[in-house]
């Protein structure tokens, strides 16, 4: 019924702009965030009892198309051969065993409180299906190739994508596109100069292994052997650049939005180009870091520490189910607590949704509970226990998101859809 007002109370409300509030109230109306107040719980419509509100998650890079691939989630596998693996999974798949698999993974993020998801789509398969879900989100069309016929086909697939979403789409369904060339060594650079010139947000995975540099500064080394076997490989090739962040800042590459995933191997001297500050006319520039899937391979420290004390924004992205086990940002939030208790509390829950709203440019919608943007919400159960830090009472536990709300309306846990 619009206009009405609702009310959730519980035990704590997590803003994210501002301290944890204890029971506390959050009052919905028009399915936006009407009012919260602290201590005020006892009046709610509904009680959620022992649990936590908090902003729904922003997952910055996801692939929803794409299913599990065994292995031991922390054995430092090789990832050239998970590549193929990856490679050989797509390509085994139909088109509409790939949408089932969208339409899963989906249902899967919403529930576990994702209510803003960046996903990366082959010739943007998976629009219709994001667009028609309760979710808020930017679909990357992959482009793809080093040989210039299919760097031909892959740039016609996605202009032609682009060509068919029109703007008033865009607004109901609370999804816009984006194109994602995907790597600088797999990816010749003209296309990503290509990229650029559509005017939409874009996203590239950067600087994510020791073998994508080895071949952008040498030409060789596993990562050629890999584009060979594969019959990928262009003997003409040449980088843009021998340094990944090129990529993103070199020329007009710098007048667009990126979202850089994984950005493990930056350079120091990179870092302060990322900043928002360094940007030219308010491009915004991201690093979406993927803790277990980075934790899956082995690679080196990752830098965020770096990049945030910088001024560069770092979200958070679950990448795909091929290299993590669930698309749970929350589970991220927990494995990258437990690698690294110093990161508090606050930033950690800043990252898994504010900063991924500002790299989306969705932060004035959502990514934190203020009166005004959308009441897009994650509900956490809580242990029964006293904590002095209420942040510790999500981070030092397992229980789950027992409920997403998006636009005021329950799409997950607690009679959803009723
Ligand atoms: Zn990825």
């Amino acid at each position: 019924m619009r206009g009405r007002v609702r009310s959730l109370g519980a035990r704590w409300v997590f803003p994210v702009e501002g301290p944890p509030l204890p029971d506390a109230l959050v009052l919905i109306a028009d399915g936006r965030i009407a009012e919260i107040r602290g201590g005020a719980r006892r009046s709610a419509d509904i009680d959620l009892g022992n649990s936590a509100v908090l902003p729904g998650f922003v997952n910055a890079h996801t692939h929803l198309e794409l299913s599990p691939i065994p292995g031991e989630p922390w054995s430092e596998e090789n990832e050239i051969a998970w590549l193929a693996r990856v490679i050989a999974q797509r390509r085994g798949s139909s088109v509409e065993g790939l949408r089932a698999a969208v339409a899963r993974n989906l249902a899967s993020a919403i529930s576990a409180g994702t209510t803003l998801v960046a996903d990366t789509t082959t010739a943007g398969l998976s629009w219709n299906l994001v667009a028609e879900a309760p979710i808020r989100a930017l679909v990357f069309c992959e482009m793809i190739g080093l040989r210039r016929q299919r760097g031909i086909e892959t740039v016609h697939e996605a202009f032609a994508w682009l060509s068919t979403i029109r703007p008033e789409m865009q607004v109901v369904a609370c999804a816009r596109p984006g194109l994602s060339p995907h790597a600088p060594y797999s990816t010749a650079g003209w296309i990503y100069d290509r990229a650029a010139t559509a005017g939409v947000p874009l996203s590239t995975h950067l600087a994510e292994m020791p073998e994508e540099l080895q071949l952008l500064r040498c030409h060789n080394g596993p990562m050629r052997q890999f584009l060979e076997d594969l019959g990928a490989w262009d003997d003409a090739w040449e980088p843009l650049s021998p340094r990944p962040a090129d990529y993103v800042r070199k020329g007009d590459l710098r007048r667009s939005d990126w979202i850089i995933a994984h950005g493990t191997y930056l350079e120091p001297d990179d870092f302060w180009q990322l900043r928002p500050a360094s940007a030219p006319n308010g491009q915004r520039v991201a690093v979406a870091f993927c803790p277990r899937t980075h934790a899956r391979f082995g690679h080196a420290r990752h830098p965020y520490r770096e990049i945030l004390a910088s001024g560069g924004i770092v979200c958070l992205g679950t990448d795909s189910l091929a290299s993590a086990p669930s698309l749970g940002i929350l589970d991220e939030v927990r494995a990258l607590h437990r690698s690294d208790p110093s990161l508090s509390g606050p930033l950690l829950l800043t990252m898994a949704t504010l900063f991924g709203a500002w790299a989306l440019r969705a932060e004035s919608v959502t990514g934190s509970l203020k009166p005004g943007k959308s009441a897009d919400l994650a509900i956490v159960g809580l242990p029964d226990r006293h904590a002095d830090d209420p942040h510790a009472l999500i981070l030092d536990s397992d229980f789950p998101v027992i409920a997403t709300m998006f636009e005021g309306q329950f799409v997950a846990g607690l009679g959803a859809g009723r």
